[in-house]
């Protein structure tokens, strides 16, 4: 890169005998370098911690009707609203996709969010049922759905790119009503799985514990907006427009100040448990690994079940994990990691997240681990063990 220096060009000037109006120029141009080149250290040492809010729908497309109000409407709020409170912590950035009534195709929202930088995104939904009496707060991560529940909450988020031209180009041949769309979920975003599934706890803890919505959990589905982000992202489902009480709650100001707080105060708990860990344990590291080599043949590639990340440590026996052994335990970025059995087949790997999600490991899924044991995809080791 050319480097001007401003006593090159004063040197210059006097020897040329130029004009009052060209060192002007000069100073003015060595002036902007400088700006340029602060500003470029200032992106190098950011430390800005910005989140991407992501109001669903808008638009033409206003999302469930459910109890006669708009989902587009009441998330809208909701985000607005969480911008604004994020206005007062000076050390987190609040983005928003759409600040008004405007349609967004979901592929943009993740772009907006990828462009930010952001290091969260956070999409806000409301549900609705024909079953007037349910009711609750739940919070997604991008993953293949367990149940048929599940699997319809996120067929009906996902068919809005239905509206959008060119969907079949844009998402890949993605058919949000075919089961087949959805296999591709089960072995991506692992990476930032664990960050996730802290957040949709945070938020779904908040919800609970201080605002006593009904806690319907966290869970795992394929939602497009998701799957396209590159950061840890959930999708909340703030409650039920279509439950009498819920509907009420949600489309009231003070409803949606309180569920606004809710997200802001998981935000922040989530922030301060990601980055409280001290930089040099940022890079990734295992410190522990107590395998069992049974049934193992050395050489390949091994899967576990990952049952819980943590920025806490805790030992790694049955006793803390349901019963459940053998748990191995291990390190990355900024969480300890307890994974249940190992297996040399992916089949079998399967099988055991059956078994963690009988002890009450919902969101427990398969990772993969090279023979030295360094993580890799699952795609990777299954594609590397039929070679
Ligand atoms: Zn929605």
């Amino acid at each position: 890169m050319y480097k001007c220096s401003a006593s090159d060009n004063i040197a210059l000037l006097f020897q040329k005998s130029l004009l009052f109006g060209l060192i002007i120029k000069t100073l003015t141009l060595t002036i902007l370098w400088v700006c340029v080149n602060q500003a470029a250290h200032a992106q190098e040492v950011d430390d800005e911690f910005t989140v991407l809010i992501d109001p669903g729908h808008g638009g033409k497309d206003s999302g469930t009707r459910g109890g006669g109000y708009f989902e587009k409407k009441v998330v809208l709020e909701v985000s607005l609203e969480v911008a604004e409170q994020l206005k007062s912590t000076p050390d987190i950035k609040g983005v928003l996709t759409r600040d008004k009534d405007v349609f967004i195709p979901l592929d943009e929202r993740a772009r907006i969010g990828n462009k930010v930088n952001a290091d969260l995104f956070i999409s806000i939904h409301c549900n609705a049922a024909a079953d007037t009496r349910a009711y609750g707060a739940e919070t997604f991560v991008l993953g293949l759905h367990r149940n048929e529940d599940n699997f319809e909450i996120a067929k009906k988020e996902n068919k809005v790119i239905l509206m959008e031209d060119d969907y079949e180009v844009k998402y890949d041949g993605f058919d949000p009503k075919s089961p087949e769309s959805y296999m591709t979920f089960t072995v991506m975003q692992e990476e930032y799985l664990d960050e996730s599934i802290l957040l949709a706890d945070k938020v779904q803890k908040r919800f609970t514990n201080h605002l006593s919505r009904h806690n319907r959990g966290v869970k795992q589905a394929g939602f497009l907006v998701l799957r396209e982000t590159s950061m840890p992202s959930v999708l909340i489902e703030l409650g039920f427009l279509s439950n009498p009480k819920e509907g009420k709650f949600l489309n009231s100001k003070q409803g949606q100040k309180k569920m606004a707080n809710a997200i802001v105060k998981a935000i922040k708990a989530y922030k301060s448990s990601v980055r409280s860990s001290s930089v040099s344990e940022i890079k990734s590291q295992r410190i522990e690994v107590k395998e069992n080599r049974d049934n193992v043949k050395e050489n390949l590639y091994t899967f576990k079940v990952q049952l819980a990340a943590s920025s806490k440590q805790i030992a790694a026996s049955k006793e803390n994990f349901n019963g459940l052994e053998p748990i191995s335990k291990g390190k990355e970025g900024n969480f300890y990691k307890y994974y249940y059995g190992k297996a040399s087949d992916y089949q079998t790997a399967k099988r055991l997240v059956k078994s963690a999600q009988n002890k009450g490991y919902q969101t427990a899924f398969v990772v993969a681990f090279k023979p030295n044991g360094e993580k890799i995809s699952v795609a990777k080791a299954i594609a590397s063990n039929k070679d």
